[in-house]
């Protein structure tokens, strides 16, 4: 499962409304777009490790590009055709004829952040949201320039082809086209356009009883000549059905009559393009750090090569066990979302590299664990006999292939796995500092004053919040315990309750765990007693001494890390849905929590107003006064973590709900009014960012890292750059794997049927 990170979540709306089409199906020209910035990660891998990545890398890119063939009919069109202009002409030069043509400014920059946005959704589908997004140009003008321009010179033929392919489809909003959905429901190439979901269901009744994975499938639906239809799955792999080639595959690859219904098994979905994964796989494989890669690598080529997600399962058993690797990776059909029935793989493929410079801080954090724990709010009983470190790794992507990009990821999703040899978690930390890193002029709710500070210490302070927040907010407190023979993991004569001055009256019994007893309430909760450690923690000099930090920066990381703490507590409000009162996302509903406990605080320690922006709509601002973080803040704070870490170690769950129910509520009350701010926060959210990534070029032995400019046009140069030996190659077999299959969405009900 991917995590996507916290504050730009379905960010579906789009900021004003263009001239030409909703503004919910255009991408802004204003829309921000970050880098990836894993060069210190990158630096510090041995050249073994880079070639590693570098494989790995390849393989990705590669197997990102059948999600073109996974979104939409037109999609691969439109990449092809993409690729083709701005491998002819850079962004810059194919300026200069569009001013020619008569684009203004801004319709050319329309054109562009399109154009990113096809490369980084791999399809005209925003990969957050599942709707269409359109060029927000006039039809007319892009015509001018696609058939002007020096590709269209080159291959006259071939460029006005892929215009007259996807052109008219490049722009249409009917309203079937307007997001991704079965049927009559929406667009999807998982499924061919006359499938229902009653096919889908009859589909998986099937491989259920077949005992096969939908994972790596699509769906294809013939009618023979008695009217009566006949199925396809097709398996994704790089042989064919009739490879001589004998696997535990091949038996599975005929014909089967299913309920008075006639299904066939294939395979060759995608088959140049996994070829092409394959390669880069064995490539890697020479470079693996262990055995277990090699075998992991080994079983991931078995599933592309065969089409079998066995294969790709025993691959996951070894990632799983591969504990803690300098270079790690992801690659296959792996999430479900975008698949109408929920069921089908979308392809992504992943390299991270652990920072290790950042590790080596957290571990000086661990080593200084005893004593740092310690200083928390709570009597020593409360604390584990043993300090043990939380599994947490953060990592630098340095790739990300397929439709977007998580900022954690929490796999394998094979549910049998998860049960059996558990799964992996990891925090993307590059991608998430690009969540976080704002324009200035789009860094809403804070004062003028406040901005600069912010940009310039958001990330250190985040870096010192994170380590605290895993290790010793994760890492600390203990569960008062009775075991199945009665014995007790506490002295119940001695130990006293800090809120009561009474003896421990309630406790787990054996079989109750945190996840059991606090059900609905126990992971914001235990994110909020995270959070809270962290900014607790963060006010000591030490902590700060670790990550680099002495004297007035000391302190500005400090104001930085609880202004940060208070926005996101306003912004949380987008997470909360007040038809059913209830919060959508974990960590926002704890940073929205710790915001009122630090408002209850009262004598001027936080304020949050409502305003006028300079368009005329509503807006807000918090405030945090520094010079009370200490002498207000920390003693609230202090409180507050006390009763939060006394009613988990006593498994209060009346008393615990009492507290954070109460804390967590959103309603219009005076003075905030937050359900008021909510709409403020709609209102001023920032639309998803798009992120440019980095490119692997082998020279020599040596691996060249090539980095590029955080634009639409420096996007759009990355993906000029990104196939230098076959992008022509790769454009030909995209656009003739669509071909092959476009007859599927010709559907029925499309013919000139008298409904306009
Ligand atoms: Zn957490």
């Amino acid at each position: 499962m991917g995590e996507p990170e916290a504050g730009s979540e379905f960010a579906i709306l789009a900021a004003a409304a263009g001239p030409m089409a909703d503004a919910q199906y255009i991408l802004p020209n204003d829309i921000g777009v970050s880098s990836l910035d894993c060069r210190e990660a990158f630096r510090l891998l041995s050249p073994t490790e880079r070639l590693y990545a570098h494989h790995l890398s390849r393989a990705a890119w590669y197997g990102g590009l059948a999600v073109l063939l996974q979104t939409s009919p037109e999609a691969p069109y439109i990449y092809a055709l993409l690729s083709r202009l701005f491998r002819a002409q850079d962004p810059d030069q194919l300026r200069q004829h569009a001013l020619a043509e008569g684009l203004t400014e801004e319709e050319y920059q329309a054109f562009l952040v399109y154009a990113a946005g096809i490369y980084s959704n791999m399809g005209n589908y925003k990969s957050f949201g599942d709707t269409k997004f359109v060029p927000n140009l006039p039809k007319e003008k892009l015509e001018r320039v696609i058939l002007g321009s020096k590709a269209a010179q080159q291959n006259p033929a071939e460029v006005r082809s892929l215009w007259q392919t996807c052109g008219e489809l490049m722009f249409s909003l009917e309203p079937r086209l307007r997001h991704l959905g079965l049927g009559k429901e929406g667009i999807t190439t998982y499924f061919s356009g006359d499938c229902t979901m009653e096919d889908a269901k009859l589909a998986q009744d099937f491989l259920d009883s077949q005992n096969l994975s939908a994972y790596n499938t699509r769906l294809f639906k013939d009618v023979d000549q008695d009217g009566k239809p006949r199925y396809e799955v097709r398996l994704a792999s790089v042989l064919g059905t009739e490879s001589a080639l004998h696997s535990e595959m091949t038996s599975r690859l005929k014909s089967y009559e299913f309920r008075g219904n006639h299904f066939q098994v294939t395979r060759g979905d995608y088959a140049p393009i996994l070829q092409k994964v394959v390669e880069h796989l064995e490539k890697a494989k020479a470079y693996a750090a262990n055995s277990r890669q090699e075998q992991m690598l080994a079983q991931y080529i078995e599933s592309f090569t065969q089409g079998s997600i066995e294969a790709h399962k025993r691959g996951s058993r070894f990632w799983i066990q591969d504990k803690g690797p300098i270079v790690e990776s992801y690659i296959g059909f792996i999430e479900s979302y975008r698949d109408p029935f929920g069921s089908r793989g979308e392809f992504e493929g992943f390299v991270a590299m652990v920072n290790k410079a950042m590790s080596a801080k957290f571990e000086c954090l661990v080593a200084s664990a005893e004593q740092l724990l310690k200083e928390l709010p709570w009597p020593p009983a409360f604390e584990k006999d043993k300090f043990l470190s939380p599994d947490f790794t953060s990592l630098d992507v340095l790739t990300f292939s397929g439709s977007g990009i998580p900022a954690g990821i929490n796999i394998p999703n094979y549910d049998d796995l998860r049960q059996t040899e558990g799964f992996k978690n990891v925090s993307l930390g590059n991608v998430l500092a690009v969540a976080y890193a704002t324009q200035r002029e789009k860094l809403t709710f804070l004062e003028e004053d406040d901005k600069d500070l912010y940009i310039r210490w958001k990330g250190p302070s985040f870096d010192v919040q994170v380590g605290l927040h895993e290790l010793l907010g994760h890492g600390s407190g203990k569960l008062f315990v009775q075991d199945e023979k009665g014995a007790f993991n506490f002295d119940q004569e001695t130990v006293i309750n800090p809120e009561t001055g009474e003896q421990i009256q309630s406790w787990y019994r054996s079989g109750e765990t945190w996840d059991s007893k606090f059900s609905t309430i126990a992971s914001s909760y235990e994110e909020c007693r995270a959070e809270s450690v962290g900014l607790y923690l963060c006010l000591n000099p030490q902590v700060l001494e670790i990550f680099g930090f002495e004297g007035a920066d000391a302190e500005d990381v400090i104001y930085v890390n609880w202004l940060n703490m208070v926005r996101a507590g306003l912004l949380a409000l987008e997470f909360y849905t007040p038809e059913v009162s209830s919060w959508r996302q974990a960590h926002m509903q704890a940073r929205f929590v710790i915001l009122r406990v630090l408002l209850e605080a009262g004598e001027g320690l936080v304020t949050v107003t409502p305003t006028t922006g300079t368009d005329g709509r509503p807006d807000a601002r918090v405030r945090l006064d520094r010079n009370k973080i200490r002498s207000v803040g920390k003693p609230a704070l202090e409180r507050f973590l006390r009763r939060l870490q006394v009613l988990k170690s006593t498994g209060d769950v009346a008393g615990g709900r009492a507290l954070y129910e109460g804390y967590a509520a959103v309603t219009d009350a005076p003075p905030e009014c937050f359900l008021t701010l909510r709409d403020t926060v709609l209102l001023r959210k920032e639309s998803r960012k798009l992120i440019v990534q980095p490119n692997t070029r082998l020279e020599g032995s040596e691996v060249q890292l090539l980095e590029y400019e955080a634009s639409a046009a420096g996007l759009i140069q990355s993906f000029s750059e990104r196939f230098p030996e076959d992008g022509p190659e790769l454009e030909e077999i995209l656009t003739q794997l669509a071909t092959a299959d476009a007859r599927f969405w010709k559907c029925p009900s499309e013919a000139p049927s008298g409904q306009a």
